[in-house]
């Protein structure tokens, strides 16, 4: 059954391979076993109902909170010719009882509704009388009380599956916190051993934070560096929204703006703008987003500090669903944590005003950490970072960022910590250290420890940013409850010299650069007239222009310039149903393209096109598979991810990388083979140096030159970029 899966990938929806947990997710529901499916926004969980949904005798019924996101998968199956519709209220009684007879006769593979509609008796009898294969439960946290959006109705599911014993279940959420995994298992009856946690990293996403110094021309730069592309900015304010978005139009760009002040008509509106990419920017509150599915949103913009991680993931995660790369920058200024404190300070339940200063403390971690980004994301989930060196995040990629040797202030601060009894938090000890006078201080006599008044060479501020460096590097603990810090083992190695301690106190105040990566090497040319063409097609259908093609799509077709039917489907996003509608208008497109600028179709060993040569004007030999890597490789992909997606050992991968740039092509971040092979810049410069005395035919006289001290993938590695570098000099 899962090889027939694989062909409905290809045929149906036209991808070659299923991601991370897709595979094994489905295979469980076809084995007819209730199960629960987490993954991130963005992670693919669509198709894990949509494929058991074609290939089960029978419909589905999915479950869904928000109408729109009900619509807007209606839409895209439509595109691909799949039976499906809605029941819900902004139905007209005409088209109501339209799907209803449609659903009666059979003649509809998925049914979208919201809970309240499945659990109506008339719906239930209806569907008594078809057979119902499969229930998926989207967005099944808001099953669970625990979870940050819960709806009462959801909890009345368990009642839908008792009417249902023969369909299968598929709980599917982005929102991982145990005790609502466990609530949604229980009241679906999903056993343990089918749960299916996918990782919540995303490795497309490259994050950056900046000090917020002059917020509107470092957004305006930042836009600048995506044109014409879709993206979010994110304010903490309606005000601030209105404000932004009034300035950002009369300064010519194309803005919306979106907050829960405005009449629900004109919220739609914008989203529906933006949707459609009538317009390119949304300035909005975090009201903005839950509703949407748009996948080629290629930036997010944090204009204020979100109040927490787990918001913050969520916007973020909004960007670069399509698996392109996608920029995220969060502009941080400590004013904002001021506004932030603020509201804590409004909330008098003293609990959860804990809870909340503990959020927005692991937020400042982040902000300030001098470490990568994903280590304090993934930690809030619980997740291990698989590599050091992300590669995608601002602190990974800029090495000027300065860190200091701050041993003694962390033995001062550790040092207060334990004379203090290891009970009180991060502001008491700096008082303590500061020599204030205030009265906790003097009532436990703090002000006679030989800590008392050493600390005056840094701000409160520093001492606070050092605080939680200290606590994101494991010296400190905190107690969870009552927010004392305690020292941990590492802390002893500190305290006794052992171990330096380096961290960046003062924030960075360069602009290091955002990604901004050429996540898609097709003809820009090309791809331009593709997009308008999509754009025409869409509004001609009234649908969103990523349900005609994904921006991925017209890119390949801006690579490989297919010229027939069979090598459309190739690529990736066409399946049988787009070949139908679309194959034929866009074919014309590129060959009269080609025709006009003397490209030809890339295929295997056929001529490679002019723009992924970013600068040689030869014209090459490069197999397709080559191409095929090599475009993942330049879209972010790292290449063990790619060794892995291809089932081939990472030597494999590097082989084809050794390929291309042999056939004097040139990929466009040579650096990330550096970072890849995880030397030190005094290694790579041996080894490039080496590379220079002795070729690089062979790769045993550089090994022996190196006392067998760099292994043999690293001088895979590193042989590429030494490769492309000289050719470059050349
Ligand atoms: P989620 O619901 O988890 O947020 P979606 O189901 O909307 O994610 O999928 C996000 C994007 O990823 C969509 O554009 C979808 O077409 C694409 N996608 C999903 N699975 C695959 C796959 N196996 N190969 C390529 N693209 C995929
Ligand atoms: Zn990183």
């Amino acid at each position: 059954m899962i090889d027939q899966a694989s062909k409905t990938l290809k045929d149906v929806f036209g991808f070659s391979e299923f991601r991370q947990s897709q595979k094994a997710i489905i295979g469980n529901v076809l084995d007819k076993k209730n199960t629960l499916a987490i993954m991130p926004t963005g992670g693919g969980k669509s198709l894990c109902y949509q494929i058991p949904a074609l290939l089960f005798d029978g419909l589905t019924v999915v479950i869904s909170p928000l109408i729109s996101l009900m619509q807007d998968q209606v839409r895209q199956l439509h595109a691909l010719n799949i039976p499906s519709c809605v029941l819900n209220s902004s139905l007209s009684t005409l088209e109501y009882q339209d799907n209803l007879q449609a659903i009666g006769e059979q003649r509809c593979k998925l049914v979208f509704l919201a809970p309240e509609t499945a659990l109506q008796n008339s719906v239930i009898e209806l569907l008594r009388c078809v057979t119902v294969a499969c229930i998926a439960i989207d967005e099944a946290h808001c099953i669970s009380e625990w979870g940050h959006d819960f709806r009462p109705e959801y909890r009345q599911l368990n009642r839908l599956l008792e009417h249902f014993p023969s369909a299968v279940c598929i709980a599917l959420t982005a929102t991982a916190t145990p005790r609502v995994r466990s609530d949604i298992k229980r009241q679906l009856l999903i056993p343990d051993n089918s749960e299916f946690i996918a990782s919540f990293d995303r490795p497309n996403l490259y994050l950056e934070v900046l000090p917020k110094d002059n917020p509107y021309q470092q957004a305006t730069r930042f836009i600048q560096l995506h044109p014409e592309q879709s993206g979010i900015i994110y304010c903490l304010s309606r005000k601030q929204v209105d404000e932004l978005s009034s300035k950002l139009r009369a300064d010519g760009y194309s803005v919306v703006g979106y907050h829960a002040g405005l009449s629900s008509a004109k919220r739609n509106e914008a989203q529906e703008r933006f949707i459609r990419d009538d317009v390119h920017i949304v300035v909005a509150t975090i009201a903005f987003g839950m509703g949407i599915n748009k996948p080629d949103v290629r930036y997010v913009l944090h204009y204020d500090l979100p109040k927490n991680i787990e918001g913050y993931y969520q916007q973020i995660g909004r960007a670069g669903r399509d698996g392109l790369s996608a920029d995220c920058l969060l502009l941080f200024g400590y004013g904002d944590t001021g506004k932030i404190r603020y509201f804590i300070d409004q909330i008098s339940d003293e609990q959860e005003k804990r809870l909340a200063t503990g959020h927005l403390n692991q937020m400042l971690a982040l902000a300030e950490t001098d470490t990568c980004r994903r280590l304090p994301l993934l930690q809030y989930f619980a997740e291990t970072l698989q590599n050091e060196n992300c590669a995608k995040c601002d602190n990974c990629c800029n090495e000027a960022k300065q860190k200091s040797d701050l041993t003694v202030a962390a033995q001062k601060f550790l040092s207060c910590v334990y004379r203090t009894g290891e009970r009180f938090g991060a502001s008491h000890i700096i008082d303590v250290l500061r020599g204030s006078n205030a009265e906790k201080i003097l009532q436990n006599q703090h002000n006679l420890l030989s800590t008392y008044n050493i600390g005056n060479e840094y701000s409160k501020k520093q001492w606070m940013v050092l605080s939680r460096q200290l606590l994101q590097k494991g010296l400190l603990s905190q107690d969870e409850q009552f927010g004392g810090l305690r020292l941990t083992q590492q802390a002893a190695d500190v305290l006794k010299g052992n171990t330096p301690f380096f961290a960046q106190l003062q924030h960075a105040t360069v602009s290091s650069k955002t990604s901004s990566s050429p996540a898609q090497p097709g003809d820009p040319a090309l791809v331009q007239i593709l997009k308008a063409e999509r754009k025409r097609l869409a509004d001609n259908d009234n649908i969103p222009p990523y349900a005609v093609f994904a921006d991925r799509t017209l890119n390949e077709m801006a690579y490989y310039f297919p010229h027939s039917s069979p090598s459309l489907l190739q690529i990736h996003g066409v399946g049988q149903a787009k070949l139908d509608k679309y194959g034929e208008i866009f074919l014309r497109l590129i060959s009269t393209y080609c025709q006009q600028n003397n490209l030809q179709e890339v295929s295997n060993g056929q001529t490679l096109s002019k723009t992924v040569k970013s600068s040689s004007q030869t014209s090459v030999k490069t197999s397709g598979k080559t191409l095929e890597i090599i475009y993942a490789f330049e879209g972010g992909d790292d290449i063990e991810a790619l060794a892995t997606q291809h089932k081939v050992k990472a030597a494999t991968i590097n082989k084809h990388l050794y390929d291309y740039v042999v056939a004097g092509n040139c990929l466009t971040q040579p650096e990330r083979l550096l970072r890849a092979s995880k030397l030190s810049q005094i290694e790579i410069d041996r080894v490039l140096t080496t590379f220079e005395q002795h070729g690089t035919e062979r790769l045993k006289p550089i090994y022996d030159g190196l006392n067998s001290q760099i292994n043999y993938e690293q001088l895979h590695l590193l042989r590429v970029y030494f490769l492309q570098h000289k050719s470059a000099e050349i």
